[in-house]
């Protein structure tokens, strides 16, 4: 088996001139926004580098003229005086502004993740969750880290306009005279006077100053057409290269079981960049053939204007300082067109990874978003029923829910039961809203829960899932999720998460930064010692319903009926729900729910349950009771 590229149509470009500007205008609107002050500069700064050149240009012409005409001392020594004063002022105000530009750009790419982020964390769980934003995300990412493809481009872009029209505008304004100032008419060559020979040879020059980056830009929109190998390459790179390696849940399995070789194997299936590949024998063939003529078309360019300017001069239509003077305007013209063509040109190859920028970024949000508050009752007595709750996960071919109809007798103890896969915790990502039922409602005191605000429904929440995470930054942050917090209610909520004893071995206390990616000095807590700082995590949020969702899976069964009992005694007056698929782990709640299937098949206390013979309960408590028995006898 190999690797294969998944086929989207990042490589054609279908889009028209309009679309290009209008999309291009978005990106740089965005980026404006997220970096205020940041594109006047790069304006100014622009500016400046492509008007100074033409005062070095003009400088020189005159002191040439000077020095093959008249000679005289006075005017040589101040042209020279000129030139050197002004060469000193422009790299310094050249070098500030560069400086300025550098502060202000520094944050540049970062803010263009942000753009992401920010969008990431408006989005309904349901659509972050789809495989197919992921994609979309991952693609984006992607195409910027192999060539700054989509809309971090634009500064760039930005930058390259502006300073090729204001190129263009000097130099046509320091050219004219080449063609205004005349041969003497007795001279050889005094057709070239002629309206029709400056004309053929602006078109002449024309037509090879917009050949030249055309030719490139086509080399490189085949650059661009291998956007999807290239970037399928970098994954695979990044993958195997890091993420397969280094990730903290990966390494050790790849040493027990000698996974490198197999992971080698499947790297090295990727031929994107080698030899050989796609990719280098576009180079070598139809690309490098295309950028060879971009590149011979300007010294042909170069060849003209010599001739023409010279034939001039030496006919006598203007002295050695204007050959200087036109020679090096009309380089910087062709230079000014060529950018402008090239940049353009390089707008259109930009315009599929803008497309899919804002495809994510203009992703909808599914969910109906309600506007009432939950109240906030003192006697945290809120009452939830599940009316015929039936949900299918996207894309999904089955129901994972089918018709649950169910109601909390709030404020007690609840427990969900059930084999894996039964649907234990898609009824808590339910009751949670991080997916809407796909038929039948859920209500909240006897309103359907969408009908609250998100936000504010989703604070009576607190659950720790199987597979929590913990971010490495300090213990005490990751506790209150924030901040600020209140030391001595997280120090307590650690206590009775069993993490006491750990953390009064922690010389920085709560600053103590969790892993090591950011300190040196970070702790690399145990599964075990994660799982408390979660369970701590959640009874810092102090929300009406407390929910674990098997965190303790990891245990043996013994261990996670005393975290359960145990967790019981400290959640106080809360409504809790544990989820587990080890019954014994559930025996001391009021309330248990039996799933199957994806529905509810029991529901009753331990003892109702077991006295039905016949109910999935009473299967699955004696089909692992045997094992509990063993494991108590070890124990014991
Ligand atoms: P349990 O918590 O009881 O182990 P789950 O609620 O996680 O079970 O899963 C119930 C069913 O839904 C399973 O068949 C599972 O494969 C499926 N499922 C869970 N998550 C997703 C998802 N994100 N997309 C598609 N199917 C899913």
């Amino acid at each position: 088996m190999s690797l294969k590229i998944k086929k989207t149509k990042t490589g054609e470009n279908k889009f028209i001139w309009k679309q290009i500007f209008q999309m291009h205008i978005r990106a740089f609107r965005i980026m404006n926004g997220y970096c205020p002050g940041m594109f006047p500069l790069m304006a100014v700064r622009a500016v400046w580098g492509a008007l100074t050149p033409y005062i070095g240009i003009w400088l020189s012409a005159q002191l040439i003229g000077e020095l093959s005409g008249a000679r005289r001392m006075e005017e040589i020594r101040e042209l020279v005086l000129l030139s050197l004063c002004s060469a000193i002022g422009i790299a310094v105000v050249g070098a500030l502004l560069d400086r300025w530009q550098n502060v202000l750009s520094s944050t540049y790419w970062l803010n263009g993740r942000k753009l992401y982020i920010d969008k990431m964390r408006g989005m309904d769980y349901s659509l972050f969750d789809e495989q197919e934003t992921k994609d979309r995300y991952s693609q984006i990412n992607q195409a910027q880290n192999w060539s700054g493809w989509g809309i971090g481009r634009i500064n760039g872009q930005f930058t390259n306009i502006i300073s090729a029209v204001i190129r263009i505008l000097g130099a046509v304004v320091l050219s004219v005279g080449l063609f205004t100032q005349k041969i003497p008419a007795d001279y050889p060559y005094a057709f070239l006077n002629s309206p029709l020979a400056a004309v053929t040879v602006i078109a002449l020059l024309l037509l090879l100053t917009f050949l030249a980056p055309a030719c490139s830009a086509k080399g490189s929109s085949y650059w661009a057409q291998s956007g999807e190998e290239a970037t399928f390459g970098n994954r695979v790179f990044t993958f195997f290269g890091w993420s397969a390696v280094y990730e903290r849940h990966r390494k050790v399995d790849q040493r027990m079981y000698a996974q490198f070789p197999m992971i080698r194997y499947y790297m090295d299936q990727n031929k994107s960049f080698i030899c050989g590949g796609r990719m280098s024998k576009m180079a070598k063939g139809v690309m490098g053939r295309w950028h060879a003529l971009g590149g011979l078309l300007p010294q042909l360019f170069t060849g003209i204007v010599y001739l023409f300017v010279c034939v001039k001069a030496w006919a006598g239509a203007f002295g050695v300082g204007d050959v200087t003077q036109y020679i090096g305007a009309i380089s910087a013209l062709c230079g000014g067109v060529s950018s402008l063509v090239q940049t353009l040109g390089d707008m259109r190859n930009n315009a599929p990874y803008l497309e899919k920028c804002y495809e994510y970024l203009d992703l909808p949000n599914p969910m109906y978003q309600g506007s009432l508050t939950t109240e906030k009752r003192a006697d945290r007595k809120y009452e939830v029923e599940f009316r015929n709750v039936t949900f299918r996960y996207p894309n999904a071919k089955t129901d994972s829910l089918k018709n649950v109809s169910v109601k909390f007798r709030i404020g007690e103890r609840l427990a969900v039961v059930g084999q894996n896969g039964s649907g234990k915790t898609t009824f808590i990502k339910l009751l949670c809203r991080l997916y809407d039922p796909t038929e039948g409602e859920i209500l909240l005191n006897g309103i359907d829960i969408r009908k609250y605000k998100y936000d504010d429904y989703m604070k009576i929440f607190s659950v720790v899932f199987q597979d929590f995470s913990l971010l490495s930054f300090p213990l005490g942050e990751n506790v209150a999720a924030g901040k600020t917090y209140d030391a001595a209610r997280v120090r307590d909520c650690l206590e009775k998460a069993g993490f006491g004893e750990r953390l009064a071995a922690m010389p920085a206390g709560l600053d103590t930064y969790l892993y090591k990616d950011f300190k040196d000095t970070g702790v690399e807590v145990s599964g075990g010692e994660a799982q408390k700082i979660a369970l701590a995590r959640a009874l810092y949020r102090d929300a009406p319903f407390i929910i674990l969702d098997e965190p303790t899976a990891a245990l043996d069964p013994i261990a996670e009926a005393e975290i359960y009992s145990h967790f019981n005694d400290i959640v106080g007056d809360k409504t809790a729900i544990y989820i587990s698929h080890r019954l014994s782990s559930c025996r001391f709640c009021d309330e248990i729910m039996v799933f199957d299937g994806g529905t509810i098949v029991g529901q009753g206390t331990h003892e109702e349950l077991l006295s039905d013979e016949n109910g999935k309960y009473h299967e699955l408590w004696f089909a692992q009771a045997q094992y509990y028995d063993k494991e108590e006898e070890k124990v014991g």
